[in-house]
């Protein structure tokens, strides 16, 4: 049997976690400069947008734009989902190695007894990399062969002590509130190498209407489609070629009908809530996007990850959500898909 990826030299790249935390502030600050705007020394002034190379003010490492009608000061952060941080740069991108490092996903509280400091900044900076993760997703359709299946989250109900108190929890109006599908659609990749991409959304329930509305944004019509037997994928036959497998007979049939890319991300995602302690529903779609972007990349090694992460983050704009989150700044809406 072939070596698990995890295991060989390929997964670990160019440097670890504890090079990077070896790293001093300089060569952190270095690092954002180059990830952002490349290795020639030029930067691209936030306010009016020019690429060249700007004054650098050492004492400050910051840059002042060398365009006479502009004058804006800025810093490698400014715009970016690092703006405003009070840690030195070192320390974030430590914290953003232990975040790349953690396939299954990991809980702000365990990194930040790692630093040895308060959850709230981590917690901060973990969800601002969800937020870059789910801005810069591939939506584009997928083709070929796509898997599609939901799974549940947030849907136990803790039974009361004594036994004339407890509810039916089948019923519908005794369901959690909170219940949460999590619709994903994996487009296979070649044969033996799992899925290459994934695309997830979050619905209350596995119904046709949203299945039918997704289906016809994110997959082209000529593709084949693979899902179980349940009764919301039926009306896909209409559009597309669907195989089905029904699970409480076999998770294969003979014919190699299977979802098994799509079960394999759920596997995951289950993982990631075992490790971290509290998920809003609210924020499901950017806890189990993340995960679905670690599967994505799966056999690219932790260096390429971590870097992949701060380009994402320097890139994506800076935090609409979690700006002043402990200040009061609290997010309203639902992340639940909309039909259109
Ligand atoms: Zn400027």
């Amino acid at each position: 049997m072939a070596q698990h990826f995890l295991l060989s030299p390929a997964s670990r790249g160019e440097k670890s976690v504890f090079d990077i935390a070896r790293m001093s502030n300089d060569e952190a600050f270095i690092l954002l400069c180059e990830t952002r705007w490349g290795k020639n020394g030029t930067q691209c002034c936030p306010s009016c947008g020019v690429v060249r190379k700007h004054y650098f003010i050492k004492a400050r490492r910051q840059f002042r734009c060398a365009e006479k009608q502009c004058g804006h000061t800025f810093s490698v952060t400014s715009g970016t989902k690092f703006a405003y941080h009070k840690k030195p740069y070192v320390d974030i991108l430590y914290l953003i190695a232990l975040f790349a490092n953690a396939v299954e996903g990991t809980a702000a509280l365990r990194s930040a007894a790692n630093m040895g400091v308060s959850y709230k900044p981590i917690l901060l900076l973990y969800n601002k990399v969800r937020e870059a993760l789910f801005q810069s997703r591939d939506l584009t359709p997928m083709h070929n062969e796509v898997e599609i299946d939901g799974c549940y989250f947030h849907y136990y109900i803790r039974p009361a002590n004594k036994r004339e108190h407890r509810i039916d929890r089948r019923l519908s109006f005794n369901l959690n509130p909170n219940k949460r599908a999590v619709l994903a659609m994996r487009q296979r990749g070649l044969p033996g190498q799992g899925a290459s991409r994934t695309i997830v959304t979050v619905i209350k329930n596995e119904n046709e209407q949203d299945v039918s509305a997704l289906s016809t944004k994110f997959i082209k019509p000529n593709a084949i489609i693979y899902t179980d037997n349940h009764t919301c994928y039926a009306s896909l036959a209409t559009s597309y070629t669907v195989k089905q497998v029904n699970h409480a007979e076999e998770y294969s049939t003979d014919d190699g009908v299977n979802e098994n890319q799509a079960e394999s991300l759920f596997a995951r995602m289950r993982k990631q809530f075992s490790h971290v302690h509290k998920c809003d529903p609210k924020f499901l779609i950017y806890y189990v996007n993340e995960i679905a972007w670690r599967d994505d990349n799966r056999r690219q090694s932790f260096y390429w990850q971590f870097l992949e992460l701060v380009k994402k983050c320097l890139q994506s704009g800076q935090s609409r959500l979690w700006s002043k989150y402990w200040q009061g700044n609290r997010i309203k809406e639902d992340c639940l898909f909309v039909t259109s």
